[in-house]
């Protein structure tokens, strides 16, 4: 078995992660079980805050460790709330207001174009010179009112036409095979079967 420690505090998104690594053997710790804090996110872009979560979990734990930074990007605003997806009506986090803050930002917006992304790093060690990259894109629409109790974050307003359901109507497994992380996850798959 291949111990792999996850650098996220998200419970749900790690519940992600976790059934998407599990199929290829691996043993996944979340960095939380092994006492390690949550790294700084500074950095304007997924890809550096990324590398920054994979980076400082594989040092505190001395195990390879796989990061994801993810987020929505709305078109109408500039794609925002972005890198600050997580924190976007402010401390403390919080999924609710950030919907609420979502909905006002838009009211009377036409143009309800949105996409998540997902940046996953994967580190086999704190320096190791050639991390495993992987992208993934999922695109949608912002709906004017929350609908269905799945997921987490933003997906009760991101409407997926391909289903005509929210991301929180899906059922987890149709999330996973399609969504941006599930589409990462593929790729970084790829990558790692290169190395192998
Ligand atoms: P991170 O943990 O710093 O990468 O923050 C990611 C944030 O982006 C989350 O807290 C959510 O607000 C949002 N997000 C990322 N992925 C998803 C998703 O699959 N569904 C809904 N919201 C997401």
């Amino acid at each position: 078995m291949k111990k792999l420690v996850l650098a996220s505090n998200n419970a749900k998104k790690i519940r992600e992660l976790d059934a998407l690594l599990a199929p290829l053997g691996f043993t996944v710790i979340a960095q939380g079980q092994l006492g390690i804090p949550e790294a700084e996110e500074p950095h304007a872009t997924f890809i550096e805050n990324a590398l920054a979560k994979a980076r400082h979990a594989a040092r505190h734990s001395g195990l390879p460790a796989l990061a994801d930074d993810s987020g929505l990007c709305v078109r109408a605003l500039g794609g925002l709330p972005g890198v600050l997806s997580a924190r976007y009506a402010g401390e403390p986090k919080s999924d609710a207001r950030n919907n609420d803050k979502l909905l006002a930002e838009l009211a009377d917006q036409p143009d309800r174009r949105a996409h998540f992304v997902s940046l996953l790093v994967l580190c086999r060690s704190a320096d190791d010179p050639q991390p495993i990259i992987a992208e993934g894109e999922w695109h949608g629409e912002i709906i004017d009112q929350r609908r269905g109790d799945g997921g987490f974050g933003y997906d009760p307003l991101f409407f997926v036409p391909e289903f005509k359901q929210t991301a929180a109507e899906l059922d987890a497994a149709t999330k996973n095979r399609v969504s941006h992380r599930g589409r990462a996850m593929q790729q970084l798959i790829e990558r790692l079967n290169q190395f192998a």
